[in-house]
Parts: structure tokens; sequence; C-alpha cells
């Protein structure tokens, strides 16, 4: 059902073991576009759509346009971004022991920077990255820094970002601590997902409870199932309980 942003409020405020999972939305207020509203990544123009050019087989076969990408469109906006009210509030019900874990498909290392702890980043991390040859790693700002067309190490190898390629699979450890979270959680908050990419997405099935809750500017399918639906950005109900409990 449509909720409230006070409904949604007073469900974080009366209870506890909550557990978020996000998606590009939770970033877009910090300034990293997502790939699916209408100025994300699919609407712009491309010679590939972006699942094509983050995918493994690319990577391999075109590292250079990978690179031009991957650097312009995705590491440029996160380098310098920062965490927003969301990143900021959910440090807080961490510290205040209301949230569990953060199950994030960011790779923008955002909710760290917030101070957040218990984090399972399904789809890993910009901010580290290794030579698939000898696995020197290197540091964003070494791969934003380097001027060949694409990233090589000192032993000759290629550097690629320890991100979840598309074709690839997920950390088993990571599905498996994230699928104890979400099976354990009283309250499921799921915000700036489209809930399209798999199989990151199936993850919310393993909730049990009768607390789930959306927060999400575009609709998304499936939608009935869901217990507490907002249609509105993040910052609306995040600010809010920043207010509250800072
Ligand atoms: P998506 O782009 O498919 O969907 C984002 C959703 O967030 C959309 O439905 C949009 O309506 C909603 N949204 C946008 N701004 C919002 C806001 N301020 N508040 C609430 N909702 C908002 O994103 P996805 O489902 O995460 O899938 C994209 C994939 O690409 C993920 O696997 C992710 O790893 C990757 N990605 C990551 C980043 C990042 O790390 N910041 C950015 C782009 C893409």
């Amino acid at each position: 059902m449509e909720a409230t942003i006070e409904q949604i409020l007073n469900i974080i405020d009366n209870n506890s073991d909550i557990v978020f999972f996000g998606g590009a939305g939770i970033s877009t207020e910090s300034g990293i576009p997502d790939f699916r509203s209408t100025d994300g990544l699919y609407n712009q123009e491309y010679d590939y759509p972006p699942e094509t050019i983050l995918s493994a087989s690319f990577f391999k076969s075109n590292p250079k346009e990978f690179y031009r990408f991957y650097k312009n469109k995705c590491l440029k906006p996160m380098l310098n971004s920062k965490p927003n009210a969301t990143h900021i509030a959910l440090a807080k019900l961490e510290e205040i022991g209301k949230l569990n874990a953060i199950v994030t498909q960011n790779i923008d290392d955002l909710h760290h920077k917030a101070g957040s702890k218990n984090i399972y980043e399904l789809h890993g991390t910009s901010f580290r990255n290794y030579c698939i040859r000898c696995g020197k790693e290197y540091s964003i700002e070494d791969v934003m820094s380097n001027t060949e067309d694409y990233m090589r190490c000192e032993c000759g190898g290629i550097v690629r970002p320890d991100i979840v390629l598309y074709e690839e699979g997920l950390d088993n450890s990571v599905i498996s601590k994230s699928i104890k979270a979400i099976s354990e959680a009283k309250v499921l908050i799921i915000a700036g997902t489209s809930l399209i990419v798999y199989p990151a997405a199936g993850l919310i099935n393993y909730y049990n409870g009768d607390k789930l809750i959306l927060i999400n500017k575009d609709k998304v399918k499936n939608e009935d199932n869901i217990d507490y639906v907002y249609h509105g950005l993040a910052g609306d109900i995040f600010r809010k309980v920043l207010d509250k409990y800072k």
C-alpha cells in the first residue's frame, strides 16, 4: 500500500533489527547518476549500453572503451562525491542499535564514508583495483591519473576494478551474509533500486516479516507485494530520520 513519510518514520521509531537494501538511487543525491532514471546513464547516447560495456567479455575484448566509459561516467562522479542525508542517517541508525546491516548494490564507497560498519557490497567497490596477472593493488586515484588507454600494472598485466561485472557471479560469502541479515530482519527497507539487476534483487525474497518498505522515485515491478510504498526521494525520509536522531 502507498505509505506516508509519517508512517515510515513511525516504523523506524518503533522497531530495531532493521536491514537496508539499496541501489544506485541512494547516491543520486550525492551527484552520482544511476542507470535507469530519466537522467540516468541508460538514457544518454553511447555506442553501447552500460550493461554491455560493464560486462566481463567487453572488458576483455575492448579494455580501452571500457576504461573510457568507466572513468568518465562512473569514477569521475564518484571520486569527489560525499555521503548524503540517507547514507549519514543509516550510519546513525546503526550506531544507536536500530539497523543491523546495509546490503548495497552500489560500488561508490559512500556508506563507508558515512561511517556505517556492517555493509555487504554485493557488487564490490570501485575503490579497490588489482592486476589480473600479479594481484598488485591500485587505488582509485592511481586509476584516474593513469593516462594510457587502459590501466596496466608494472608487471604488464591489465588492472581491473574489484567490482562484479555483468556476466560474473557474486561473492558467495557476501551473498550468505546478506541472506542471513535479510531473513532475520524485522523491517526491510528497500530504496533507490529498480530491482531489475539479478541475482541481487532476488535477495529481498528472503525477508520473512510484515514490514517491507519501498522508498523509490519511480515505480518498480511487483509493488503489490510490498507492505509500505513511498514514491519519492530517499532524502525526503532520511533527512527527517537524521533530524530526529542526530
Ligand atoms: P537503477 O539505476 O536500475 O535504479 C535506480 C532506481 O533508483 C530507479 O528506480 C530510480 O527511480 C530510483 N531513484 C533515483 N534517485 C532516487 C532517490 N534520490 N531516491 C529514491 N529513489 C531514487 O539502479 P540499481 O537498481 O541499483 O541497478 C543499477 C546497477 O548499477 C547496480 O548493480 C549498481 O551496482 C550499479 N550502479 C551503481 C552506482 C553507484 O555505485 N552509485 C551508480 C550506477 C549504477
